[in-house]
């Protein structure tokens, strides 16, 4: 059985049409499962009530519809962050839901659990459990906008997505494309792929093949240090894919004409002093980017976040050098839902 909330339009015209049934209903269901009209909840098949008996009939003997239960929700202590740890179908995952002045953004989960190993990320820790589909991304989506809307009358609505939560993106790449294009999708939440953001930790075939796909969203690459030899020593990737051929991908990336960010999280002693932001300046010298770093967060490894003066320190090297950088402001810490805090298990 297929998940129907896994299903892009043309595959759903395609299924409806081969039942003989006109084009429109397509659409109903899809505008069903993905429009905003719904508040945010998944509906059943049964719950398609403008949709005639027998074809929800067929559609519940053809597919399911993706199911996500709040197993634990925590809310930080200034109420501006909500963590969410779900079951979504078989697989447990984590979201959050950050309030901003300028609107709500929400980080997802692309995989359960997380294969590239970094040894600052608590993702990394319990290892790899399976691939999420686009409907699962799409079910925490709709989940946090419910929550959203729960939450105030005054009707601000979310804003951005951030695919910076368990998991690599590109190491799930269909999905993450088709989830692009069914949360963009007209009949459905409509967003536009600018306040879609893609954290990579790089993967250079995958940033290829993305910048040929031309798309609008912003890509977040994780640097997190200036040389090959610091940056194997705290992720593993860095061993399959050098700075030089990173770097390379990421100036191809340019062709879709949108600023790469550069995430950079100041570990004391490790990547945060003066010389370390010199080498940084140097390698990005000319690139259409901006720097965001980020003291690390406590997670796993026994790392320490730079202090306050370090951290400025940092930053003035890059702007002094003309990159363009911002420190980012972490929010929360204090229920572990913080960058890199996230697991996507149930503990
Ligand atoms: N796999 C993707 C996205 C998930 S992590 C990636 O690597 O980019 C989202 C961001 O949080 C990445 O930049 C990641 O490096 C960063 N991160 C992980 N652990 C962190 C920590 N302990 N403190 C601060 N940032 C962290």
């Amino acid at each position: 059985m297929r998940d129907l909330l896994d299903c892009t339009l043309p595959e759903i015209t395609e299924y409806i049409q081969a039942l003989g049934q006109p084009k429109y209903r397509a659409e109903q269901v899809f505008f069903h499962l993905h429009g905003n009209g719904n508040g945010g909840v998944i509906p059943k098949i049964s719950e398609m009530q403008n949709l005639p008996k027998a074809l929800r009939e067929q559609l519940e003997k053809d597919f399911f519809v993706t199911e996500i239960d709040i197993l634990k929700e925590l809310i930080s202590t200034d109420g501006n962050t909500r963590k969410f740890l779900t079951k979504i179908n078989d697989a447990y995952a984590e979201s959050v839901l950050m309030r901003y002045k300028h609107g709500d953004t929400v980080c997802i989960s692309t995989q359960a659990g997380c294969k590239m190993g970094c040894t600052f990320c608590a993702s990394a820790e319990s290892g790899f459990h399976r691939n999420l589909t686009a409907g699962e991304y799409c079910a925490q989506v709709y989940l946090a906008k419910n929550h959203a809307e729960a939450l105030q009358a005054s009707g601000q609505s979310l804003k951005n997505i951030v695919l910076m939560g368990c998991g690599e993106p590109l190491d799930n790449f269909g999905e993450t494309i088709k989830f692009i294009e069914l949360i963009t999708h007209p009949k459905g939440l409509n967003l536009s792929q600018r306040n879609i953001t893609l954290s990579t930790c790089g993967l250079v075939p995958q940033i290829y093949a993305l910048a040929d796909l031309n798309l609008k969203i912003t890509l977040a690459v994780s640097l997190h240090a200036p040389t090959d030899e610091i940056r194997a020593a705290i992720m593993p990737i860095a061993k399959k894919y050098p700075l030089d051929e990173l770097l390379r991908a990421c100036k191809y990336y340019e062709k879709t004409r949108r600023r790469i960010t550069f995430e950079y999280a100041l570990i004391k002693g490790v990547n945060d002093s003066v010389s370390h932001a010199k080498a940084l300046a140097k390698l990005l010298r000319g690139m259409l980017c901006h720097v965001n770093l980020i003291p690390v967060n406590k997670a796993r490894g026994g790392f320490s976040p730079a202090a306050q003066n370090e951290v400025r320190g940092f930053a003035a090297v890059l702007e002094d050098r003309n990159i363009p950088v911002t420190v980012r402001r972490s929010l929360g810490a204090d229920i572990d839902a913080a960058c890199g805090q996230l697991r996507g298990e149930c503990k």
